[in-house]
């Protein structure tokens, strides 16, 4: 009897113990202990984690829920949600704080916005802009920049049929809309000290991309997009392991033809060059972007530029026409050939093999056979000036 006494008591206060946890019904929170933040509207659904958003320093600075979109139900306890709560709230300042300690606390101004996502952090200080049809204030902008990056890397990965295994790293990039930001941040954040330039990138064993709008280069939000993809690829290009930025190992032409490559097929032209003194002679326009038309003609005129004259430059070597034909070899073996092929190429290449020998193993040419099965390539795919 004492038996079964000592046993309801158990229930019992298992029961109270429940009812005063998260009790049966609470109409408010469906019993959950958590509402969500109302401050977010229409845009809550763009800083959930499924939308591949860890942080974003509007919602960090909202009053109501500080980072973590949901508040505690007043009409009822759940002592496991509060404390899940205050751990998101926790995290959330923390990462504000270290956020606003490298970049806000460095330029001395406070105009930018912070989010993070799954693989990047990025700082955001341009303003309004349209888009599209769409005129869309900073903080929609940095949202759209942040799935613009996520997209990319998801691309990259696509393409070259790489594993998140194969790009382990964090990328940092900044957006500052004034140069004077970026003189300050970019230097600081890459370790390079150009003066006057517009993106500064570090390759490696950290990986960061700073830019400013530049109006003469980049007039509209289209060609900022381009610009990111142009420098965000080489980040991730030089991190796919084996980590190397081939750029400055005599493989400037890969360096170089991929960033133009995904810069085309992501914004649909190529207007970025990585080198400031190309960048000035002309409003970064070469043949208006369109690359495989002007391509196709030096081919037709006989001016094609040769593989081998190609394939030992560093990326600080090759002019306007050399970066149009390492984007025509790299669409040549990655688009026609399949990305598996070139990603096994450029892995061989990374490792310290010579580009014949890599050349051979992953595609069956030599440096001097690929002209003639390119340039025939050329004619069949790339279609004339004119038409
Ligand atoms: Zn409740
Ligand atoms: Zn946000
Ligand atoms: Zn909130
Ligand atoms: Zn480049």
């Amino acid at each position: 009897m004492r038996h079964v006494v000592g046993w309801c008591c158990v229930l019992w206060l298992a029961l109270v113990a429940r009812a005063q946890d998260s009790p049966v019904l609470c109409r408010i929170c469906q019993s959950t202990g958590v509402i969500p933040c109302g401050k977010h509207g229409k845009s809550l659904a763009a800083e959930l984690a499924s939308a591949g958003v860890l942080h974003c320093s509007v919602v960090t600075d909202c009053k109501v829920c500080i980072g973590a979109l949901a508040s505690d139900c007043k009409q009822c306890a759940n002592a496991t949600a509060e404390g899940e709560l205050a751990r998101r709230q926790q995290l959330a300042r923390e990462w504000l704080q270290q956020r606003r300690q490298t970049i806000d606390a460095v330029t001395a101004r406070e105009p930018f916005l912070h989010i993070a996502t799954t693989h990047f952090e990025l700082a955001f200080a341009m303003k309004p802009a349209m888009v599209g049809k769409e005129k869309i204030d900073q903080h929609a902008r940095m949202h759209s920049y942040a799935q613009r990056l996520q997209a990319l890397r998801a691309l990259f990965l696509q393409t070259l049929e790489l594993t998140d295994a194969d790009l382990p790293d964090r990328l940092t990039v900044v957006m500052s809309e004034e140069a004077k930001d970026h003189s300050v941040l970019g230097p600081r954040l890459t370790g390079i000290g150009t003066a006057n330039s517009v993106g500064l990138k570090l390759m490696g064993p950290e990986y960061v991309y700073s830019m400013w709008n530049d109006k003469r280069s980049l007039p509209d939000d289209d060609a900022v997009h381009r610009n990111l993809v142009h420098n965000v690829t080489h980040l991730l290009l030089s991190q796919m392991k084996p980590a190397l930025w081939l750029g400055n190992h005599q493989h400037g032409w890969i360096d170089e033809g991929v960033a133009h490559w995904f810069e085309d097929a992501v914004v649909g032209k190529c207007t970025n060059f990585c080198f400031e003194e190309i960048l000035l002679q002309s409003a970064a326009s070469f043949k208006g972007g369109k690359w495989r038309t002007a391509v196709r003609a030096m081919v037709d005129e006989g001016k094609a530029v040769s593989f081998a004259s190609l394939a030992n430059d560093n990326t600080d070597q090759l002019n306007y026409v050399e970066h149009a034909f390492a984007f025509a070899y790299v669409d040549f073996l990655l688009a026609a050939r399949g990305g598996a092929k070139f990603r096994d190429f450029v892995r061989l290449v990374k490792a310290d093999q010579p580009t014949r020998d890599a050349l051979q193993q992953a595609f069956g040419f030599s440096t001097l056979s690929i002209d003639a099965v390119f340039l025939p390539w050329v004619k069949e795919h790339y279609a004339p000036p004119g038409r």
